[in-house]
């Protein structure tokens, strides 16, 4: 029935009306939601949506994408990318969020582990877990509205990452299909060429169908502070000192941001620091040096009911050297301080950026690059804030295994730097094109600096950009795309491979 349905559709114009079908998955009518990402700057129709609800659906697919020469498929996590990397035009998209099954299972080594299908949100698995079994993944993302597989084919990073490793790290098993066709169990000990290639793999070796993750206890309280520097160079000194720690003495989240130092800009200013609504900014501790941004080290201490947060904290803040009297505080649950950024999303859909265009830049750069970062960029083309977070704060190299495929700066301390912009749509906000006209800029500037950086969540054009992207691992990533998915079906969005026949 597929097939014949498809034959009949890839003779209309895409985007024409949509027929259920029975068997193996549900057609979604909606065409157009698929045709576009939270980016909003590259849209394109599939021929078709499916809504797979086993590994056997995304094998039927694939199977049916042999079948016509320039037919492609790509699994949809949340269609959260900003470059049209979940798109297939003319192709097929796989929705995933159909594959939402949560199971409470023990992995090979005895310990718990959640196997939950790849289109479960982070934001699911976080309420499930704590509610029902009081258990947590170790490792997350800023934000939660986003698939299991989707984060898992690029790394996956919050504040966790420079202890736990980003999400890619913390996977005891996947089931995957190939664009063979393949339907495989894998893991560090099984198959674990294809285990390593689809973690961060940008979608290119196989559709991820199910994740085991192992869990820990969830805490019950997050301390969570803030605290403001004048200079980058006496932030990186501390947040870096502050990753080294050991375990048992260090935080169990830290992330940092830079802001614009005026008053006037409510989204990066002063204002966007406090974290209670009745705290206050005071500006008169800032010193009159200070350049036009200041950096925000943000801190989180997991802990129990009763046992001395307070003095801890003092103690671990006493070394740091932040601007004194410039530190916000407030104790939340460990669920709710997870979805703390569910805040933002409901004043970013209220003022219309949601909505808006979202050229975002992700930036993973060295360690000894990123002073000289920060006063070539960040205090010069973005001196006057983006509109949304400027995040900057170190992760560590080796909690990341260098099989996966994810590309990364050569130093094992390195920044990441994302750039969220959330503005207003066009007048009320700034003409996409410039904002994309200062994302070149930065790069430029990043290339005739001879910074080591790699872009997260990369978007490239040309093969030769790509090679350059991976550098020493394009043969190895050529390699694998050879041995998983020859024809090239998968993920087209990424315009790293050309279908072929
Ligand atoms: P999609 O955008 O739908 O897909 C991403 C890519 O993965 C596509 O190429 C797609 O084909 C492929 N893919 C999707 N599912 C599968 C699968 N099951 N198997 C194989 N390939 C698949 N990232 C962070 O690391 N940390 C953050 O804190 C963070 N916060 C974010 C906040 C917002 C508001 C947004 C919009 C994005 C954020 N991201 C963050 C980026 C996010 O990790 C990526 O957008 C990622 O792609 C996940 O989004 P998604 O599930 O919607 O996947």
């Amino acid at each position: 029935m597929m097939i014949a349905y498809l034959d009949q559709r890839l003779r209309l114009a895409p985007g024409t009306d949509v027929d259920p079908c029975g068997d193996g998955g549900e057609l979604d009518p909606d065409l157009e939601a698929a045709s576009k990402d939270f980016g909003g700057v590259t849209r394109a129709l599939p021929a078709v949506v499916r809504r797979p609800c086993s590994g056997d659906d995304v094998v039927e697919a694939i199977r049916l994408a042999w079948r016509y020469d320039h037919l492609t498929v790509a699994p949809r996590g949340n269609g959260h990318s900003v470059a049209g990397q979940a798109l297939a035009p003319d192709g097929i998209v796989l929705n995933m969020r159909a594959m939402s099954r949560m199971e409470l299972v023990r992995g090979d080594g005895g310990q718990l582990c959640a196997d939950v299908g790849a289109g479960v949100l982070w934001g699911e698995l976080l309420e499930w877990g704590v509610a029902e079994h009081g258990l947590s993944p170790a490792s997350w993302t800023d934000y939660l509205g986003l698939t299991v597989g989707g984060t898992l084919s690029n790394a996956g990073i919050s504040g966790q990452a420079f202890r736990k490793g980003p999400q890619i790290s913390n996977v005891a098993e996947l089931e995957v299909v190939t664009g063979e066709a393949e339907r495989v169990v894998c893991s560090p000990e099984r198959r674990s060429d294809l285990f390593y290639a689809a973690l961060g793999g940008l979608g290119q070796f196989g559709v991820i169908t199910r994740a085991r993750i192992p869990l820990l206890p969830a805490p019950p309280l997050v301390r969570w502070i803030r605290v403001v520097y004048a200079s980058f160079e006496v932030y990186a000194a501390d947040v870096e000192w502050l990753v080294a720690r050991p375990e048992r003495e260090g935080f169990n989240y830290i992330e940092g941001f830079a802001f614009v130092n005026r008053g006037d800009d409510q989204a990066s200013g002063w204002e966007s620091v406090p974290i209670e609504p009745s705290s206050v900014f005071d500006p008169g501790l800032v010193p009159p040096s200070s350049g036009p941004l200041l950096y925000c080290l943000e801190l989180g201490l997991y802990h129990d009911v009763h046992d001395g947060v307070d003095k801890r904290v003092e103690e671990m803040l006493r070394p740091l050297k932040y601007i004194r009297g410039l530190e916000f505080t407030t104790e939340l649950s460990y669920v709710d301080f997870l979805s703390r950024v569910n805040l933002a999303e409901s004043a970013a859909r209220a003022n219309g950026s949601w909505h808006a265009p979202h050229p975002w830049l992700n930036i993973l750069i060295s360690a000894s690059d990123v002073v000289h970062f920060d006063r070539h960029v960040l205090q010069s083309v973005l001196k006057d804030g983006i509109g949304g977070p400027m995040l900057v704060y170190p992760l560590l190299r080796s909690k990341w295994d260098p099989q996966m495929s994810v590309a990364l700066p050569d130093t094992e301390v390195f920044y990441l730097v994302a750039l969220l912009r959330f503005n207003r749509p066009y007048p009320a906000g700034p003409p996409v094109e410039n904002l994309m006209a200062q994302n070149r800029e930065i790069l430029t500037r990043c290339k005739s600096n001879g910074y080591d950086f790699k872009l997260y969540l990369p978007h490239y054009k040309t093969e030769a950009e790509w090679a350059h992207h991976f550098g020493k691992d394009w043969a190895r990533f050529v390699e694998r795309k050879a041995r998983f998915d020859p024809r090239a079906i998968l993920s087209p969005g990424q315009l790293i491979f050309t279908r072929a026949h």
